[in-house]
């Protein structure tokens, strides 16, 4: 069984999703896709077999030889699509963020909810990192005893002009509220961002680095330091802490060189390389789920608690202070299975 896949915006990682399922995914093949940039969506379907470039997302996502899309436009936009593609009873991987902000994601918790079962997955692709599966095992199994706290760097090389501070929230930061939610198995109540000396290359009036403060529900504290302009390459760990031992992520390693009295191993260079089998495994899982009538995976209440975090983590920027996390209560369509829903599933009819 193939199935059909649209996939709405083919900028960065919209052509990056197009190339895995075309070429590493099995089971899958694209046969739509849109982009408002016109030219971007032709070459894209130009290179990939049996598709071709749609008049617009609302017509890929009602398109009969669509059988599920992919959404990798800009954040702001996912709300309306993947409202629509819930609408036409296809299921949907929606990149991160679900919504710009709370109220826009709850629009889409709404719509999901009222259709009765699960529609949507979130590209909270960490999940599918092997590093922090065994994170989790470790956490899980006993081996480090009772978590207690953790530390978290998240740092990119550089960021593109339009990059602002809030950015560092929204858009990087994000992946690290979901993170944290998942292998803690617990919302988050409160968060403070912290001011941190600028760096002197911090594009103008832009704080970096931040450290954000999460305290989860449980009690449990997590430091999280974002620094978007640290020049020398994606550098993505963490450390959990527990009451008998520690578990670290570190980033995969690659080649050690030793030469002239110094031995060094490379950074990954961005989050292309750092995750890219986290990616393929996200997109195998999605499919492989959709031939069994599945949706599984990050949820809605996953997009909206993260973005609901976020969106608190920017009034905390802005008003230096503690932000409590407020939540609405958590619909039972996402409670099966346990407290985070990335076992609770639905079967689609089609
Ligand atoms: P991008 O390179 O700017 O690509 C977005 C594309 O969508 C652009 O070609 C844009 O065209 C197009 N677009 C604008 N309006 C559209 C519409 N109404 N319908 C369809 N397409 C439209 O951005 P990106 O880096 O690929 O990011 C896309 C999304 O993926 C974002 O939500 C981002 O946060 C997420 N993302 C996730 C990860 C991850 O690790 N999971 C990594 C990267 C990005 P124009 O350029 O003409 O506006």
């Amino acid at each position: 069984m193939t199935i059909r896949v649209g996939v709405v915006g083919t900028g960065m990682i919209g052509a990056d999703h197009v190339t895995r399922l075309t070429t590493q995914v099995v089971g899958a093949a694209v046969t739509a896709v849109f982009d408002v940039a016109t030219e971007r969506a032709q070459q894209v379907a130009a290179a990939t077999a049996n598709a071709s470039a749609r008049p617009s997302w609302e017509a890929l996502v009602t398109a009969d030889d669509v059988d599920a899309v992919l959404i990798a436009s800009p954040g702001p936009l996912h709300p309306d699509q993947a409202i629509a593609c819930i609408a036409a009873g296809k299921p949907v991987l929606c990149e991160k963020p679900l919504a710009a902000t709370s109220s826009e994601a709850l629009r889409v918790l709404a719509a999901e909810v009222a259709a009765g079962r699960r529609y949507v997955q979130l590209g909270f692709m960490r999940r599918y990192d092997a590093g922090y599966l065994d994170v989790k095992a470790a956490m899980a199994d006993g081996t480090i005893g009772e978590p207690l706290l953790a530390h978290a760097i998240h740092r990119n090389a550089t960021v593109p002009d339009f990059f602002r501070g809030e950015m560092s929230l929204t858009d990087s930061l994000v992946h690290e509220f979901d993170i944290f939610r998942w292998l803690f198995d617990a919302e988050v109540a409160a968060v403070t961002v912290l001011p941190v000396k600028t760096s002197p290359l911090a594009a103008e009036g832009m704080r970096d680095p931040q450290i954000a403060i999460l305290e989860m529900a449980g009690g449990e504290v997590i430091t999280v330091e974002s620094f978007v302009n640290c020049q020398y390459g994606y550098d993505v760990r963490c450390e959990i802490v527990g009451s008998l031992g520690t578990v670290s992520l570190d980033n995969p390693r690659t080649t050690v060189v030793i030469a002239a009295g110094r031995r060094s191993e490379r950074v990954p260079a961005d989050w292309q390389a750092r995750f890219a089998s986290a990616y393929t495994r996200e997109l195998q899982g999605w499919i492989d789920g959709l031939a069994a009538r599945i949706v599984g995976g990050p949820s809605t209440w996953d997009g909206y608690a993260a973005t609901a975090i976020a969106e608190a983590a920017v009034t905390s920027y802005a008003r230096a202070e503690r932000v409590d996390v407020r939540l609405v209560d958590k619909p039972p369509l996402y409670t099966e299975g346990g407290p985070i829903p990335d076992r609770a599933v639905s079967v689609i009819q089609r």
